[in-house]
């Protein structure tokens, strides 16, 4: 759908209007017209909520405005097939169940088989009919136990457990690369100069391209989300999808940016992670290798990394970035991207980064000083 916007009128201004007075960031229900306070609502709204903060309401934001509206016990939760049942109350089941140490995955808000799973074995736990479903008798019984919090973020710790039983070493393990848009017209950011055009799709097509031929020289299993010229246009979540479906170690997503102005620049990396502190702490610590590898090699701007709930983040169940590397739109980064031989040296670096993940080696090199090959005689030495 198209985005709702300052000026906009009508029946949906009216209801994002209540949503947001009902969520206590708006006072007034009236006027139904978006109007400044509106937006800096929906400003406030997407900050809260780890979306991007632009003050419309786009298809993402719309989705976590309207599963803002479900407070915890107003409605029966139940595993539905094929339609899941989406909103905020289910999310604050699933962090209630994981502050319990029930291993609900992440709170994603969506109430699929593993959360049904967590809310059974609690149900058995209490002495209830363990049906996966949340009702009023599951209601009480969590009511009763108040809030035990019993420490630490018990799926991140398993998250972080699992990867480090998983060994210090590449070979064998399955990584995805996702080289954001192609298909069908999205381009990403597109930039016309003279008589070349450049594509964000297809400068991180060629990045993933020459990844993917590091990484499995390197005797990782890759796969890429797409090919050069796909037919169809694929969203965050059939990509995220497909790496689930893969078993994937490891998935990182590819993008340059893109902005009006011509002065923005630099390099920023995204993990999965919410306003309200939980964060994928391998994800996390994933994002800042990739950063600081980039960074430190190639003299680009630090824009930092940042913990965002994009689609492609938080339905992945294992550790996902994804980096933007560079402004198509600034003359200073789209000079360098346009060259082979400095898109090689990201390239360089994040096949470094993905070695440390799996061999920390911060303590005797430095980042950036790092030699890929003299990394992996060392890797081969410990195996
Ligand atoms: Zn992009």
């Amino acid at each position: 759908m198209r985005s709702i916007r300052r000026g906009d009128t009508g029946p949906a201004v009216s209801e994002i209007r209540s949503i947001l007075v009902s969520l206590e960031l708006l006072t007034d229900p009236e006027p139904d017209l978006f109007d400044e306070r509106l937006e800096n609502a929906v400003r406030a709204f997407q900050q809260s909520r780890g979306l991007g903060v632009d003050g419309m309401v786009g298809d993402e934001t719309w989705r976590a405005l309207d599963g803002a509206r479900w407070r915890l016990g107003s409605r029966m939760l139940f595993h539905s097939v094929p339609d899941a049942l989406t909103g905020e109350d289910v999310r604050s089941l699933q962090e209630r169940m994981l502050e319990m140490g029930y291993d609900s995955g992440r709170p994603d808000s969506i109430y699929g088989a593993r959360t049904a799973r967590a809310v059974a074995q609690f149900q058995r736990e209490v002495g209830l009919t363990p049906d996966g479903s949340f009702g009023p008798q599951t209601m009480k019984a969590l009511r009763r136990l108040g809030r035990k919090v019993v420490g630490g973020r018990p799926q991140w710790l398993r998250e972080a457990e699992a990867f480090r039983q998983s060994g210090p070493n590449l070979v064998g393990k399955t990584i995805v690369i996702d080289p954001g848009h192609g298909g069908g017209d999205d381009a990403g950011v597109v930039v016309p100069d003279g008589p070349l055009r450049w594509t964000e799709a297809d400068l991180v097509f060629d990045l993933a391209a020459r990844l993917e031929g590091r990484l499995a020289a390197a005797g990782m299993r890759v796969h890429l989300t797409r090919g050069p010229q796909p037919a169809e246009a694929m969203s965050g979540a059939e990509r995220a999808a497909l790496a689930n479906s893969l078993g994937a170690d490891l998935l990182i997503s590819l993008h340059l940016d893109g902005q009006e102005s011509a002065a923005a620049e630099g390099v920023a990396t995204y993990h999965y992670g919410t306003g309200s502190g939980l964060s994928s702490t391998v994800g996390e610590r994933l994002a800042n290798l990739v950063q600081r590898e980039i960074v430190v090699r190639t003299g680009m701007h630090d824009c930092r990394t940042h913990a965002k709930t994009w689609d492609l983040l938080r339905l992945t169940r294992m550790p996902t970035v994804r980096v933007d590397l560079g402004y198509l739109t600034s003359p200073a980064d789209r000079e360098r991207l346009i060259n082979p031989m400095f898109r090689e040296q990201i390239v360089e670096a994040i096949l470094a980064a993905v070695q440390r993940m799996y061999f920390p080696v911060e303590r005797d090199v430095p980042t950036g000083s790092i030699d890929v090959r003299q990394l992996r005689m060392a890797l081969a030495d410990r195996t």
